[in-house]
């Protein structure tokens, strides 16, 4: 493994130098945080052309993709931080009070947890580190940093950027694979935020639970998209497209499948047709604002899926190895034993599953895990309310998809097996903090006090 500084530190020496600055108190002031996310800011500004250029290598991003879902994504929330940080610092105390405690202080403080690890995904391997970063900063802890060693390009970058902007006693990047990761999780940390598949979180929770740490899992699974009754059919193609194929179907939010009635997928399917063609133009392989899938490895298991498939292609299908292309491709008549239906597809394929009726698409989805977000096209405001009403998921999103992700104020993470807690904006510092209960007692009132207090008898109940 590598530290991205220019000591060898051992992986117990770095995080021993970590804790001894948190321990110094230097983190919690309300400056010092500040100054931090001010040089988060720059170093994301002063670099982006960088930033770009790794994730085009890393993942052949178009640029328009960085720049909204890797760089915007990343300002927007350390402004959003730096905007409110003094007001989620403050304690807070509106607390319920009742007649024995009228006369205390009583109030919540939000205090740093320590030391964390982040440990991020390949898909968005700038933004995975950098946002949970940007709580942990304003929480005011130390973070020790791990990348998805996947997208070397970007891991690399990180590792040198950090130690550059931000203070080398309290913030640390290790680079390396799943072994440096293992003997990392060896050692205590005080909270752990692990973003990516549910296979690995599960060897992450088994690494926290010697320490008892509190862990954060950021996880995927297949996020159902429903498009039902009345509907702008062309209006709806190009929300779906968009939100589907943007970074080339890898993200952990992007619409996993279609369900709808056969009717509504006849119309829709020529409407895909024509928005394909208008984004992509007729070789989507040759257009720049295609991606491409991240490794040999992904794109064999993409292939797999697709080849194995008892679904039938109807738009799309090419692919090409030796650059690791699929290109936009949806499939019907998939049935719901395929692997395509079975495991979270996380690449630009897309099958369409035809359901009679509202009701059995939201069966259909009960019967599954817990998805990360669920999506209902419909003009029809009694659809998207019973779908909302009827099912669980992590985030939800009416008439469009992934859009919902990027809103600070929205918590962003899953449930059940699509994930446990939340971050972006507030509920970031949030989950960065303990929140301490606490409570100044009053000398006063002795009187009352004398209630409680031994030797006791049926008096004492009295009160
Ligand atoms: P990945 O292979 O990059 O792994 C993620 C991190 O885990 C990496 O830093 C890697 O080094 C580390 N790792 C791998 N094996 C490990 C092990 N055995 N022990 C400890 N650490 C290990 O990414 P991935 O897992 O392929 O990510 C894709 C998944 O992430 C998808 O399921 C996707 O839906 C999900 N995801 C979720 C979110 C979210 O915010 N909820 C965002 C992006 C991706």
């Amino acid at each position: 493994y590598l530290w991205a500084e220019s000591e060898m530190a051992s992986q117990s020496e770095v995080i021993d130098r970590l804790r001894a600055s948190f321990r110094s108190g230097m983190t919690f002031p309300e400056q010092f945080r500040m100054t931090q996310l001010q040089n988060l800011l720059s170093l994301v500004e002063e670099n982006e052309q960088l930033i770009q250029d790794a994730l085009h290598k890393d993942l052949h991003k178009p640029k328009f993709e960085s720049v909204l879902s890797e760089i915007q994504i990343t300002l927007n929330d350390l402004y959003f931080a730096m905007e409110n940080l003094r007001t989620w610092m403050q304690p807070e105390y509106n607390i319920g009070k009742n007649l024995a405690t009228r006369m205390d202080d009583c109030f919540i403080r939000r205090e740093p947890l320590g030391v964390v690890l982040i440990i991020g995904a390949w898909n968005y391997p700038l933004h995975l580190i950098l946002l949970p970063l940007v709580a942990a900063i304003a929480a005011g802890n130390c973070a020790i940093l791990k990348p998805s060693e996947i997208c070397q390009a970007t891991e690399q970058l990180l590792a040198e950027l950090i130690p550059k902007y931000l203070s080398q006693d309290c913030y640390a990047v290790l680079c390396g694979g799943a072994e440096d990761t293992k003997s990392l999780l060896k050692n205590k940390f005080d909270h752990i935020f692990y973003t990516g598949s549910q296979v690995v979180a599960r060897s992450i929770l088994l690494a926290a639970a010697p320490h008892l740490t509190p862990v954060t899992l950021e996880l995927g699974g297949k996020s159902p998209c429903f498009i039902y009754g009345h509907i702008d059919i062309q209006k709806a193609a190009k929300r779906l497209c968009w939100s589907k194929f943007f970074n080339t179907g890898q993200s952990c939010v992007a619409p996993d499948y279609v369900l709808c009635t056969a009717q509504t997928r006849d119309a829709l399917l020529p409407a895909l047709r024509e928005t394909l063609r208008t984004f992509y133009g007729p070789d989507p392989g040759a257009s720049l604002d295609m991606g491409r899938i991240v490794t040999p490895r992904h794109w064999r298991r993409l292939m797999d899926m697709l080849e194995n498939s008892k679904g039938k292609v109807v738009i799309g299908g090419e692919s090409r190895e030796e650059d690791r292309y699929i290109a936009p491709t949806v499939l019907v008549d998939v049935q719901e034993s395929d692997a395509l239906m079975q495991e979270e597809i996380f690449g630009p394929i897309l099958p369409i599953l035809t359901i009679e009726s509202l009701e059995e698409g939201i069966d259909y989805i009960n019967r599954q895990e817990k998805p990360l977000a669920l999506y209902v096209f419909s003009d029809e405001t009694s659809v998207v309310t019973t779908v909302l009403n009827n099912t669980s998921s992590g985030g939800f999103c009416g008439n469009d998809g992934i859009v919902h992700m990027a809103l600070p104020g929205l918590p962003f993470g899953g449930v059940g097996a699509s994930g446990m807690g939340s971050y972006h904006g507030r509920w970031g510092f949030e989950t960065f903090s303990h929140r301490r209960g606490c409570m100044n007692r009053s000398w006063l009132l002795e009187r009352v006090n004398v209630l409680r207090y031994p030797p006791y008898s049926d008096y004492n109940l009295g009160w």
